[in-house]
Order: C-alpha cells, then sequence, then structure tokens
C-alpha cells in the first residue's frame, strides 16, 4: 500500500503507517476494505507496467498517463516520485530478475473518508511468454458505440482514461470469442479505427506504421510509443492519425501491442486473413522484452 500516495494526502486512510510512506502486505490475506470506491463503483485507475531485470518498463509514460487519467476522474494529483519509488519497493519484495508485471492501483478511497487508496503489486510472467506473440491472434471488429470526438463532446465518459472500470473491455473479450476470435478492435460510430480492449492498434502501410490517434478517445499506448522510437530507429516511418475502417484491408500487417503481451501479430480481421510480418514481430518483441527502463 502506499500512503503518501497524492498531492494534499499525507495521512493514511489506514492505520498501518509507519516511517515509509509504503506498507507491505501480504498478497494471500490483504486487507482491501469492503467499502473502497475502486471496488463498489470502479472508480479510480490503474496502469500495469511490464518488468524485467529488475525494474519496471516505460515507468516514466506509465506514471505520466497514469496522472492524466487521475486529472481525468479529478482524483488528487498522484505523487510521481512515491509510486516510481512503491513499484520499485514492490519489485525488489518480489527479488526475481526476470520477466514480470507491475500493476498499480489507484482509488477514491474508502467511502465517506475524502481520501484515496493505492497500492502496487508484482507478479512473474513465464520467460517464453504467451504464445500467441508468436503465432498472433484473430480479431473482429466491434462498434464501441462512440463518435471518434467523444472525448470532446463527452468528456464525463472518460473515454482515454485508464480506470478501474474495466467490465466494459472484459465483455468485449467475451463477445469476440463467441464470435470465434481472439479479441477485439473497436471502431467508432463515425467508422474510424480506435483500439483493443487491453491494446492499441499498429497498422503496417508499406514502409510506414500508423496508429489512431489518441484525440479520439483512446489510450496514449507506452508499449506503441516504445514501438514507434524503435521503428523509427529501424528507418521506418511512423505516424498517428485518424485511419477509415476500410484502411484495414489495405494494411500490409497488424498488432496489438501492450505492455505484458508485447506485440502480437492479427492474423486475421473478421473474415479477412492477414500474414504475420515475421521479421518486425520478432525484432519489435525483442526489443520491447528486453527494455529495462
Ligand atoms: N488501450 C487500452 C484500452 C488498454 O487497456 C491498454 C493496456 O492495457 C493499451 C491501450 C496499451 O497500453 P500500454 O501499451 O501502455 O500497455
Amino acid at each position: 500500500f502506499v500512503d503518501d500516495l497524492a498531492e494534499g494526502f499525507g495521512a493514511p486512510a489506514r492505520p498501518f503507517h509507519g516511517a515509509s510512506p509504503f506498507h507491505r502486505a501480504d498478497p494471500a490475506s490483504t486487507p482491501i476494505d469492503v467499502l473502497d470506491l475502486g471496488i463498489t463503483r470502479g472508480d479510480g485507475v490503474f496502469e500495469t507496467a511490464g518488468v524485467n531485470h529488475g525494474h519496471p518498463q516505460a515507468i516514466d509514460a506509465h506514471l505520466a498517463r497514469m496522472a492524466r487519467s487521475a486529472a481525468l476522474l479529478d482524483l488528487p494529483a498522484p505523487r510521481i516520485e512515491v509510486w516510481r519509488r512503491a513499484v520499485q519497493e514492490a519489485i525488489e519484495a518480489w527479488g526475481s530478475d526476470g520477466h514480470g508485471a507491475a500493476k498499480l492501483i489507484y482509488t477514491r478511497g474508502i467511502e465517506g473518508t475524502g481520501v484515496p487508496t493505492g497500492w502496487v503489486y508484482v507478479w512473474a510472467e513465464e520467460p517464453e511468454g504467451p504464445i500467441e506473440r508468436r503465432d498472433g491472434i484473430t480479431v473482429v471488429l466491434l462498434d464501441r458505440g462512440y463518435r471518434s470526438d467523444v472525448a470532446k463532446t463527452s468528456p464525463w465518459l472518460l473515454q482515454g482514461a485508464k480506470t478501474l472500470s474495466y467490465a466494459l473491455n472484459q465483455a468485449t473479450l467475451r463477445e469476440a470469442q463467441r464470435r470465434g476470435a481472439d479479441d477485439a478492435v473497436y471502431t467508432s460510430t463515425d467508422g474510424f479505427l480506435l483500439e483493443g480492449p487491453h491494446a492499441s492498434l499498429i497498422l503496417r502501410f508499406g514502409d510506414e506504421f500508423i496508429t489512431p490517434g489518441t484525440d479520439q478517445g483512446i489510450l496514449k499506448g507506452t508499449t506503441q510509443g516504445d514501438a514507434f522510437d524503435w521503428l523509427e530507429g529501424q528507418g521506418y516511418g511512423v505516424g498517428a492519425r485518424q485511419v477509415r475502417v476500410e484502411e484495414f484491408a489495405a494494411a500490409d500487417a497488424a498488432w496489438l501491442v501492450s505492455s505484458v503481451r508485447c506485440a502480437v501479430p492479427i492474423t486475421r480481421v473478421d473474415d479477412r486473413e492477414m500474414a504475420i510480418d515475421r521479421q518486425v514481430t520478432d525484432g519489435l518483441n525483442a526489443f520491447l522484452l528486453e527494455r529495462d527502463c
């Protein structure tokens, strides 16, 4: 648990405040309060970062996104340096040099206290990673039900914030599976490609790699950001813009990218097969997996 977690909140919401701003809890008997608004209302934000060689990956980008998400929810500004240390301490407590992931949870806190709650936990990932990183996934296009300008017209819908309310994202995955696919790509009602329920979308057109722009109510992907740095270093062009749904058919290759799965190639979109770009997939994943900052 992170006690000193937000600007203006030195006092902890719970009684076990010591000299350290962190309280280590046994995951098997962790005292999450039944009145915590993160649980009772999904009212909070989170981040999931990859971990390698004892360090979180892309942590600056994750912390910046957490601050942006918190601002969209009118949560107190998180103390970034305290969260950074909490992540590092959790990784050290885990004690492994291998691949893992760290989750940062920041909620509006126990109802009635007005004091936010935060905690970090870390888990191990299989060293060889998920099979889909090599073999790919099939996706279906699913309408998100919002226009691409939803973040401007209706900011209270919190599109573009990484909130704890992921029941919709989980339902999207189940719907994809009902339709015989592994995953989904959301589309806007005005006909643009957006993102996956747990990942950003990258498309290849010739020597140019494109991701849907984040001004459309989608998350700024930390993995996509690092992927574009690597692709530029390989001499490719990169860009973020609106991408019409019909453009998927013209793409040479496509990936869903996210912190723990890294770059997963897409092998089918609805009924259309897509070839895996083996060279870029393998090069990109080798780079993403070995990041240690
Ligand atoms: N978009 C959504 C909706 C997500 O949930 C995620 C990650 O979980 C991403 C994009 C990719 O973000 P990142 O690369 O920072 O993991």
